[in-house]
This record gives structure tokens, sequence and C-alpha cells, in this order.
């Protein structure tokens, strides 16, 4: 999501500016920032402490943060962080020429507000860092759900989509500079809706739309909230060769107790039933999830029933976090966080280690298939080796032959580790 929003940033600022790769040449350096956790944070402060020294020696340079920590933090930041000349908040990057120049005598400058429309949808992003090949477009922005956890609603304001028109006239671009995949985000794509002249765009009716572009397009999206993950988003996917077998579908936790603490409204048996669909609609669909542990009053029983339903489901890949407490969050003010953090860090050390067992179950079952890969890069272990990705996301490396980045190339696995398959062309 920062990732988009960074090539936004870079857009909107291209007429007045050029960008480095060298730091030490810049005259203006913009940190995006995530509250998501307290860890995330803690980095950016060490990263801008490490900035001061740059700022001494060109006088020259001006320092701006921008994103979910400007916007939950606000003024307060300049006390805590001299180094800072302004702060924009995710929906204020219209005003950052302005806010540069506010800020270019020593003053400071700021803008957090929160918007209920704004969604960049006229600015083309600058793909600065992309490897050509694949690109993040933004669909929707912000998020209604409060999990009684997440920083998201707070930092990040009320949900609000982008026009459909809008989203084709992107992606369109990106064909045409040779773009292969398009992973369309959201916090919630599932309630992605554009309402015009009294017709209506579903996300799965937007998949169509996007997906019918070019049969030579691949088609991602991240991320789908359980609750509610339509039929006819699964049938979407079932359908379309283009669209890609693999749903990010976050859990969060295996018990009915903690997710009613956690404000998910699925519960367990409802999360399974939407697995079922998925595998009886489309059975070769990769599932991956997000999974906290150490909520609070998170018990040894709570914790078993993630695991299990971690097993029933058997991820092919997760993203596992210690429960982070964020000041404003419902979970904040209305629950304790009591898993002492040792307990926390080894609940969190048993999921990774079972999700390393099912990861590796996982592309062992691939040992033999042959898939059609599109080419991302070279491998970092050896220049005569490719890798790419499957329909599936899983990463897979391959002998390179006459193949070049940006290509479509069947490949059969023949080895595999937890985190990559190994193949050999067809
Ligand atoms: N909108 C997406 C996820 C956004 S945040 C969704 O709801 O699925 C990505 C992940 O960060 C979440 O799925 C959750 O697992 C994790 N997360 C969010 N807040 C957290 C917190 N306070 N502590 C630990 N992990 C958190
Ligand atoms: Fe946060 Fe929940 Fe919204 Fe995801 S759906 S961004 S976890 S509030």
């Amino acid at each position: 999501m920062n990732f988009a929003d960074s090539e936004v940033v870079a857009s909107i600022l291209k007429g007045e500016y050029t960008l480095t790769n060298d730091i030490n040449e810049a005259n203006l350096i913009l940190v995006n920032t995530c509250s998501i956790r307290d860890k995330a944070e803690q980095r950016i402060h060490k990263r801008l402490k490490e900035l001061e020294a740059l700022k001494k020696r060109n006088r020259h340079l001006q320092v701006g943060l921008l994103g979910c920590m400007a916007e939950r933090m606000k003024e307060e930041l300049f006390q805590t962080e001299p180094v800072l000349d302004f702060i924009a908040g995710p929906d204020a990057y219209r005003s950052l020429p302005q806010l540069i120049s506010d800020s270019s005598h020593g003053t400071t400058s700021f803008n957090v507000l929160l918007s209920k429309e704004e969604t960049y949808e006229d600015i083309m992003p600058v793909r600065y860092d992309a490897n050509g090949v694949s690109a993040f477009v933004s669909i929707m922005r912000g998020c209604n759900n409060f999990c009684s956890y997440c920083v998201v609603p707070y930092t990040r304001g009320r949900e609000r989509s982008r026009s459909p028109k809008t989203i084709l006239g992107e992606i369109e671009d990106l064909l045409k500079s040779n773009y292969k995949e398009v992973t369309l985000l959201g916090q919630n794509v599932n309630s992605y809706l554009w309402k015009e002249g009294g017709e209506e765009v579903t996300f799965a009716k937007l998949m169509t739309m996007v997906a019918e572009t070019s049969p030579e397009l691949r088609v991602r999206f991240a991320t789908s909230h359980p609750k509610d993950l339509s039929d006819e988003l699964i049938e979407t996917i079932a359908k379309h060769d283009n669209i890609c077998k693999t749903i990010h579908l976050p859990v969060q936790s295996g018990s009915d107790e903690m997710l009613r603490k956690m404000h998910r409204v699925y519960d367990r048996a409802g999360y399974l039933e939407r697995v079922k669909k998925i595998r009886e609609t489309i059975p070769d669909c990769s599932i991956t999830t997000d999974i906290i542990v150490g909520f609070c009053g998170e018990t040894l029983e709570n914790h078993q029933d993630t695991l299990s339903i971690m097993r029933e489901v058997g991820y092919d890949y997760a993203y596992m976090f210690k429960y982070s407490e964020r000041e404003g969050t419902l979970a904040s003010k209305q629950m304790k966080d009591d898993i002492p953090d040792e307990e926390k860090t080894r609940r969190l050390e048993e999921v990774i280690a079972l999700q390393g067992e099912l990861s590796l179950e996982s592309n062992k079952r691939d040992i033999g298939k042959t898939f059609k890969v599109l080419i991302e890069g070279t491998s970092k272990r050896s220049d005569d080796h490719l890798f790419g990705r499957n329909s599936q996301n899983k990463v897979v490396i391959f002998p390179k032959g006459n193949h070049k980045v940006g290509e479509y190339v069947d490949v059969e696995v023949k080895e595999c580790t937890a985190a990559t398959l190994i193949a050999i062309r067809n």
C-alpha cells in the first residue's frame, strides 16, 4: 500500500524534483511510514535519527514525513523529531508542493486532514522502483471495519472507492509500457463499490473488466476480508484464466472468542465455510493468511485453536505477528494487553514453525506439476537462473536458457524448499 502511495507522491512532485538513488545527493527526503505495529514506528524513529547527520552536512536538505505516523502523531512529531521540516497525512499528498515551499525557510508545516473523497484517481503513479513486469494499482483507500486491534481506520480514514474508468485507464497505460501483471490494492477489496448513473460496479465486476483488458495480463488482488468474500468473486476468479489462483484471506485467530474480541464479524465455522467454497470452486487455488498471536486475554486453548485452523486450512503462506497495542484503538481502550512479551514470542515461534511445515508440504505437493511462470528477474543466487511466480503466487526458480524478464514460460517443478519451487523448462 505504501509502495503504491510513494509512486503517487513521486508523480505529484515530478515537475519539480528528479529522483536519485544517492541519498547524499538529495535535497528532499520523504519518509513514508506505517503505524500498524510499534516495531514499524520504532524503525522510522531510528531512520530519522540517521538523517540528522545528513542534514548537518547539507543545509538545503528538507525532510518530510508521510503516511500513517504523520496522521497518528500529527504536530507532536516536530517535538520528538527535530529533523522534520513538514509532515503530510495519507490524504494530503496533493498539498506537498505547498508544504515543501512553506517549510523551506526553517519553519515547519503540516497537513493531516483526512478526506472522504480523495483517491488520487487522476494521478498516474511514477513506477520508479518497479521491475517493469508487475505493478500495484490502488482501487480504494481507507477502511470502515474497525477491527479492535487496528489503527488503519484512524490513520487512513473512511473507505472510498476509485472510479473504474481511471483504474482501467491506468491499466491500459501499464499494458502499453509492457507490464504483464497488476495487483489491485485495498484494505478490504470485497467491499469495493462504484455507483454511477443507476449502475453499480462490484469488486467481482471490476475484476472481470480488468481481466478482459488483455489475456496477456495477470490479475491479482489484496486483501480480502473473510466476512464478505462473495461467491460471485470466487466464481469470477475460477472463470478467468488470467485471474491468479490465489486468495489472501487473513484469519487473525482460530478462536471464536478472540475473533469476537477482535471484531472480525466472522467465526471459525464461517471462515472454514468460505475456504470450503474456494476449494470446491477453484481446486488449484492457494490460500494465504495473516495471524496475530497474543491478543488480549488469549489463553493457551485459544492459541491451540489458531494452530489447529492453520492445519485444517493448510495455508500455503502466512504473515505472522505478535499483537502490538496501538493507541486509540478499541482494544487499547477496553481490553488489557496482558500476554507477556516472552509468551507472545513463544507463541509466534510456534506458529512460524508450523507454517514452515505447511509451506514445505504445500510445495512438495507441486513436485512433478507444470506451471506457467511470469519471469520477474535473475535469481539472486545464480546468474544462470531466472525467477518468477506461478498463478498461485509461489516463487519458482529455473535455468535461464533464452528467456527474458516479462515473458511467460512453462516449467516443471523438480524440487523445493519451504520458500521456493525449483523447476526445469519444459
Ligand atoms: N486490511 C487487511 C490487513 C491490513 S494490516 C485485512 O484486514 O486483512 C495487515 C495485518 O497486520 C493484519 O491482517 C493483521 O494481521 C496485522 N495487524 C494489524 N494490526 C495489528 C496490531 N495492532 N498488532 C499486530 N498485528 C496487527
Ligand atoms: Fe485493519 Fe481490520 Fe481494516 Fe484490515 S479490515 S485494515 S485489520 S481495521
